[in-house]
């Protein structure tokens, strides 16, 4: 998930963006360190925040890294922690002038968006929601009045120790905000689909409780869909089981374990074409499988699998749409099959694949448990003729993956490679017994 937050100086971002990632997991990236670490240089440099040439002449000088240690943001600059240096007032002006080039701008592009791609993030800052992440799940712009703002900021510095006027913090700010919307490149104007909150009248409870409301609002399966009763699954699932699983040799162990009352995910290893198939016939519980979008454009196979409730997920992306829809399906009741192998691997040990995270991520955001199942086949893969056997785990439920140390993609990956552990370990366990 993508979270875009933009606004204006002062309006309070940086506390709602903060709290909203330690309620959602997700990382905070606070954009305005970096503008400001370039400001900081080009200071410490005696430039002036107004001399165009030098400063890009500096940008070959500075390297900026962001790290992030229990959830709290790093601004390293050519290696130097200097988060205690940048909030003052006179970097706030450095930045704002600093960030008007076009070139500060570009070499500061990548360092964002990378950390997009990579983290499920609230991200705030003034042009995220417009040119870091135009394609972000929930875009917010942020404002209050200037003065109400003003009255804020000089508040904050004032305990802090600074000294200010409330005249002199107003006028910076109302300087500041003309800097950055007028600017040529990414002004602090809302995204057209941006959401408007104006937060003059609130105070920060009332504001992050709004947010969250309005990220609950885009991302959250309106209503409990229906759980379906899919008559045709149920014929398929019982012919399956008379006639090709007996072709199949099909056999299943633990039958007991099956859950039958919750929602949960079904992770298996993946070494044939057939597992999806030994998979139905050895559960009680109907499985929906996210398959790869490509044997959705197989004719009459894609029928039918549609008809089984499979549905497509591009592998070669952060697939939105199957995301929203696993999560639909999970909070509707019924269950999701993943193979997060990824891709088939026959004749190999599960243990030798690098997991992917999806399946950890889908287990958190929809709050369900998951079923490891391991496919065991003499022969290395599902094969026709052979003794297939399919081994049911023990449900692992939510509270088990819990991670609450953990966050975001690291929390993902964490539950993806304990469902998985599991598999492995059955399949160990089952290595030597009939
Ligand atoms: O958000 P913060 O006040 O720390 O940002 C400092 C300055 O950096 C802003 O006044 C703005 O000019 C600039 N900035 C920007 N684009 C961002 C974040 C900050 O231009 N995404």
């Amino acid at each position: 998930m993508r979270i875009a937050l933009d606004g204006p100086s002062g309006a309070g971002k940086s506390t709602v963006a903060k709290a909203v990632a330690k309620r959602l997991g997700i990382v905070y990236v606070d954009t305005g360190a970096l503008y400001r670490s370039i400001g900081l240089y080009v200071q410490r440099k005696g430039i002036s925040k107004d001399d165009k040439e030098n400063v890009i002449a500096c940008l070959g000088e500075i390297q900026l890294d962001l790290k992030f240690v229990d959830g709290t943001q790093i601004v390293l600059l050519n290696g130097e922690d200097v988060g205690g240096f940048i909030r003052t007032g006179e970097i706030s002006m450095y930045a704002s002038a600093v960030s008007a080039i076009p070139e500060v701008r570009t070499f500061l592009l990548e360092t964002q968006r990378k950390i997009a791609r990579e983290n499920s993030v609230i991200m705030d800052g003034r042009d995220i929601g417009t040119v870091i992440i135009p394609d972000a799940e929930v875009k917010i712009f942020l404002v209050a009045s200037a003065e109400a703002r003003a009255e804020r900021r000089y508040k904050e510095l004032i305990e802090k120790g600074e000294e200010c006027t409330y005249e002199g913090v107003l006028a910076d700010i109302k300087e500041r905000d003309n800097n950055d919307s007028t600017r040529a490149v990414a002004p602090a104007v809302p995204a057209k689909d941006a959401i408007f909150l104006d937060n003059s009248n609130l105070n920060q409870e009332q504001t992050i409780d709004k947010v969250i409301e309005i990220i609950n609002d885009k991302t959250e399966v309106k209503k409990k869909p229906k759980k379906k009763k899919r008559r045709f699954y149920r014929v398929v699932k019982f012919l399956l089981g008379k006639i090709v699983g007996f072709f199949l040799g099909v056999r299943v162990k633990n039958k007991n374990k099956e859950v039958f009352d919750k929602p949960f995910i079904l992770c298996a290893n993946h070494t044939s074409l057939l597992d999806a198939i030994v998979i139905v016939i050895a559960m009680k519980n109907q499985i929906r499988y996210m398959g790869k979008k490509e044997i959705f454009k197989i004719p009459i196979l894609n029928l039918f699998i549609k008809a089984m409730g499979a549905f497509p997920v591009d592998r070669k992306k952060g697939d939105v749409a199957a995301i929203k829809k696993t999560l639909e399906i999970l909070k509707g009741g019924e269950c999701v099959g993943i193979f997060p192998q990824g891709t088939r691997r026959p004749y190999q040990n599960p243990r030798d694949t690098e997991i992917k995270e999806g399946m950890g991520m889908m287990a958190a955001r929809a709050g369900v448990g998951i079923v490891p199942v391991y496919i065991k086949n003499k022969k290395g893969k599902v094969k026709w003729f052979h003794k297939n056997t399919v081994i049911i785990g023990d449900y692992i439920s939510p509270e088990e993956i819990a991670f609450p140390e953990l966050s975001g993609r690291e929390k993902y990956k964490a539950i993806a490679d304990y469902a998985f552990d599991k598999v492995c370990s059955i399949g160990e366990e089952w290595k030597d017994k009939k």
